[in-house]
C-alpha cells in the first residue's frame, strides 16, 4: 500500500506516524513544499522576539528522525502542484524537477495560510510558517516603530515581543477591544487595559486603509508613522490543490467525516486544511490549532493504513500570553451562543490564583456559559499568571461530555497552596451557576 501525505507539518507529521503504526509494511511518502518538518509556528513570535536563538528549535524531528526511525520517506522542497483524486496521481515539484507520484491512499494536510490585508501590498509582513521566521526577525529587528494590525492571539503576542525588544508598537484592531472574536467584553477589555499598561498605543474600531513606505492610514483618517507593517488578520484554509476535486465546507476548509475521510474513502484531510463539526452546536466548524491538527493527524493517519478511529469534533480551546497572564477560551463565547440561538446563562469570578498566604500569583478570572434550560456547560474562558490551560482542559471536558454546572461543581480538583485554593474558581463559578 502506497501512502501519500501532503504537508509535513503537525497533521501531515503525525498522520505519517500513525498511519507506520497501524501499517508497518505500507510505503509512505510526506511531500514538504518549504525545508522544515514537524514544526511549530507557535513558537514563531517567540523566536522573532527572540526568547530563543537556534531557529531548528522550531523543529520537533528531523527528516533523518523519520527515516531511520519510522522508515517515513520525508520529500522536502517539495510542492505538490497538481492532483488528480480520481487517477490518485499527484504532480509535484521535488528539488526543481517534476515528479509524477501515484498513492492508493491520500493524506491532504497543507494547512492554513495568513489572510492578506491589502491586496498583496508587498510592504507588510505576514508573520506565518517557520521557514519565514528568520526574515521576519531580521526585518522586526531592523524596525523602530512597527504596527501590527489584528488583534487576535496572534497580533497581541507579536506586539508583546516587539514591545519587549524595544519598539514603538501600535496595534490596530477592527474590534471593541483585544480578542474580541474569542473573549467575552470582561476578558478582552483587561487584556486591552494591560496592553496599553505595557506602553502598546491599541487603536480600536478600525481599520487599515493604506500603507505607505513611512506611515499607515487608518479608516478613520489618522495616520500612524511606522517603518514596518506586520499584518495577523486571521488565516484561511490552504486548499487551492484540492479546488474542484474534494469538497469544501462552509468555512472554506476540506469537509471530513469522523474518520476524517473527504469526500472518497481513500482521500483524508486532518490539521488546519479540514473543518469539522463543533461539539457544542454541531455545525461545520473551522479551528486552525496545533492540538486538534495532532489528534485529527492521528485519526486520519490509523485510518488511512486501515483503522477505523473517530474524531468526536472540535471545540477551539485558544490561549494566549501576554506578560505572564494567560488569557484563554473554549466552546462557546456569548456572541457564538447568540448566533448558535442558544439560550444561556453566565457566571464569572475573580479570586487569588494561590492561598493569601502563599507568596506570588495573582488574581485569576473564569467565567462559565451554560444552557439556560438544561444547566449544561457550553463555554469557558480563564484570565491568569498559572493554570489556565489545566482549567480550560477541565471545561473542555464538562463541556465533551455535556456535565451540567452541578456536575462540574463536583469534579473533584485537586488543591495545594501553591498553585490553586481549596475552592477552585472553577468550582466557584459552577457554584454560581448550580440549582440549590
Ligand atoms: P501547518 O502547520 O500549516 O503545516 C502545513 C504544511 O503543509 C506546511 O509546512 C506547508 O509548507 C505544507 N504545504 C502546504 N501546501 C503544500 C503543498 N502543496 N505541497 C507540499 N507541502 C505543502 N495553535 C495553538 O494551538 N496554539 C498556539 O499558541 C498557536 N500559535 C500559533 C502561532 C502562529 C504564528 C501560527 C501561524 C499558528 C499558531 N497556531 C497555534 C496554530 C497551529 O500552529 C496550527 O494549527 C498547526 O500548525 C496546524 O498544523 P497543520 O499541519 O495542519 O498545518
Amino acid at each position: 500500500m502506497e501512502i501519500l501525505v501532503i504537508g509535513g507539518g503537525a497533521a501531515g507529521m503525525s498522520a505519517a506516524s500513525w498511519a507506520r503504526r497501524k501499517a508497518p509494511e505500507a510505503r509512505i511518502t510526506v511531500l514538504e513544499r518549504t525545508n522544515i518538518i514537524s514544526h511549530a509556528p507557535c513558537g514563531v513570535p517567540y523566536y522573532i522576539g527572540g526568547l530563543f536563538k537556534d531557529y531548528w528549535l522550531l523543529q520537533a524531528y528531523d527528516v533523518k528522525f523519520f527515516r531511520e526511525r519510522r522508515n517515513i520517506e520525508v520529500l522536502t522542497n517539495a510542492e505538490a502542484e497538481e492532483l488528480d483524486v480520481r487517477s490518485r496521481v499527484v504532480v509535484a515539484r521535488v528539488g526543481g524537477q517534476r515528479a509524477k507520484l501515484e498513492f492508493d491512499r491520500l493524506i491532504v494536510a497543507t494547512g492554513a495560510r495568513p489572510r492578506r490585508l491589502l491586496s498583496a501590498d508587498a510592504r507588510v509582513l505576514y508573520v506565518h510558517h517557520p521557514a519565514d521566521a528568520e526574515a521576519a526577525r531580521r526585518a522586526a529587528e531592523a524596525a523602530r516603530e512597527v504596527t501590527v494590525v489584528g488583534g487576535g492571539v496572534l497580533g497581541v503576542e507579536v506586539a508583546e515581543q516587539l514591545r519587549n525588544m524595544g519598539k514603538a508598537v501600535h496595534l490596530v484592531h477592527r474590534g471593541p477591544y483585544l480578542m474580541s472574536r474569542d473573549l467575552d467584553e470582561e476578558l478582552g477589555s483587561a487584556l486591552t487595559q494591560m496592553a496599553r499598561g505595557a506602553g502598546i498605543d491599541v487603536r480600536l474600531g478600525v481599520t487599515v486603509s493604506e500603507v505607505n513606505d513611512s506611515r499607515v492610514r487608518l479608516s478613520d483618517g489618522s495616520y500612524l508613522n511606522s517603518d514596518l507593517v506586520i499584518a495577523a488578520v486571521g488565516v484561511e484554509p490552504n486548499v487551492d490543490l484540492v479546488r474542484g476535486q474534494l469538497r469544501l465546507g462552509p468555512h472554506g476548509a476540506i469537509a471530513v467525516n469522523d474518520r476524517m475521510e473527504a469526500t472518497y474513502d481513500y482521500v483524508f484531510a486532518a490539521g488546519d486544511a479540514m473543518e469539522h463539526r463543533n461539539l457544542v452546536t454541531g455545525q461545520p466548524y473551522w479551528s486552525p490549532l496545533a492540538p486538534i491538527a495532532n489528534k485529527s493527524g492521528l485519526v486520519a493517519g490509523v485510518n488511512a493504513a486501515g483503522g477505523d478511529k473517530r474524531f468526536p469534533g472540535v471545540l477551539g480551546d485558544i490561549v494566549t500570553r501576554f506578560e505572564g497572564v494567560a488569557f484563554g477560551r473554549v466552546g462557546l463565547n456569548e456572541r457564538e451562543a447568540r448566533e448558535a440561538g442558544i439560550r444561556y446563562v453566565t457566571s464569572i469570578i475573580t479570586t487569588r490564583s494561590r492561598a493569601r498566604y502563599y507568596p506570588g500569583g495573582g488574581d485569576v478570572t473564569v467565567k462559565l456559559l451554560a444552557e439556560e434550560s438544561s444547566g449544561i456547560i457550553i463555554g469557558g474562558q480563564v484570565a491568569g499568571p498559572e493554570e489556565v490551560i489545566g482549567r480550560l482542559g477541565v471545561i473542555a471536558a464538562a463541556i465533551m461530555r455535556r456535565m451540567t454546572a452541578d456536575d462540574l461543581f463536583f469534579v473533584e480538583m485537586g488543591y495545594h497552596p501553591s498553585s490553586g485554593r481549596a475552592w477552585d474558581p472553577v468550582v466557584l463559578a459552577a457554584r454560581q451557576l448550580m440549582r440549590v
